[in-house]
């Protein structure tokens, strides 16, 4: 995970890390390069801007000049502000309501329907009762998918296989869910390859239908800015609560955990870090920062 941007913006602070005395211009080339390892990672170019531009006025004002450890203290610099950058506190979902609803939304293929399986896993493990909600009315291979992994997993799978409405099938869910005593009902939805009108419409009218007590949006790391887009036209149009962050596992430069927050503002919530049900992790931004830092 994160790889490269690790190596990266590690090399670009050694040179600074067992200097006894250093001088602005050493700090202002060292950021430089720091600059640089965020837009090979594929961070928004004014956010790698912005990111530094802090940094070094931090540095600056701290007087790290005639510190006894300068190069510590700049990491520590570093390390606080990509923390800060991806959101400082790690922000949980909300699973209050009876039942409480989650709504996932996302691009076909980001992993909404893998993390669905995953997160009513990792709430069945809190001892919640769960249901998961099949709403993808185009693909009849998707419904069987959640089938697969709620049977993997021993939780129940809502579906309506003849019922188009994705609007009436979630609607039906809770009531269902209502009916059988569940506390949380997952909402799987569809997506597309590409952000449309049709889908944006399809998903704002279940969100205003269901009123969830938490909307997820899903997305694949790996894309980088387009993941970033996408949050955002995403947000612009349903105003989810948080983010999901799939495939950590193969992101080498990790552009989209580090850009999303400053762009969406909105908190990533949590990761998806191999294709197996038990790959999901709490987003904690300190301990992100530390890894990326190693
Ligand atoms: P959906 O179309 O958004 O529902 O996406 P799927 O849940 O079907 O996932 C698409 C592909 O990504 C599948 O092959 C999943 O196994 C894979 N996948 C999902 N999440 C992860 C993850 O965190 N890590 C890895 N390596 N693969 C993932």
């Amino acid at each position: 995970m994160f790889e490269n941007l690790s190596q990266n913006i590690n090399q670009a602070l050694r040179t600074l890390k067992g200097k006894g005395r250093i001088t602005d211009v050493n700090v202002a080339a060292t950021l430089k390069e720091v600059r640089k390892a965020l837009l090979d990672a594929d961070v928004n170019f004014k956010v790698a801007k912005s990111v530094t531009d802090t940094i070094k006025e931090k540095a600056l004002g701290q007087k790290i000049l005639i510190a006894v450890e300068p190069g510590q203290m700049l990491v520590k610099i570093v390390s606080d502000e990509l923390t800060e950058l991806m959101g400082g506190q790690k922000v949980d979902i909300n699973t209050k309501g009876d039942p409480a609803v989650v709504l996932m939304s996302g691009l076909q293929g980001s992993g909404k329907t893998t993390f669905s399986g995953k997160l009513a896993l990792y709430l069945k493990k809190q001892g919640r009762n769960v249901l998961l909600t099949a709403c993808d009315v185009y693909r009849p291979a998707a419904i069987d998918q959640l089938k697969v992994l709620g049977e993997q997993i021993g939780v129940d799978v809502y579906a309506e296989p003849e019922n188009k409405n994705p609007v009436q099938i979630a609607q039906n869910a809770i009531k269902h869910a209502k009916a059988t005593g569940k506390k949380i009902v997952i909402v799987d939805t569809a997506g597309r390859l590409a952000v449309d009108e049709e889908m944006m419409r399809e998903i704002e009218a279940v969100k205003k239908a269901i009123q969830p007590t938490e909307t997820l949006f899903v997305v694949d790391s790996m894309t980088g800015q387009d993941a970033v887009n996408t949050a955002k036209a995403f947000n612009d149009r349903i105003n989810f609560d948080g983010v999901v962050l799939t495939k950590l596992d193969g992101d080498t430069r990790g552009g989209a955990a580090l850009s999303i927050k400053a762009v969406v503002d909105k908190p990533i919530k949590f990761i998806g870090t191999s294709e197996k049900m038990d790959g999901i992790d709490v987003f904690y931004p300190d301990r992100m920062a530390s890894r990326i830092l190693g």
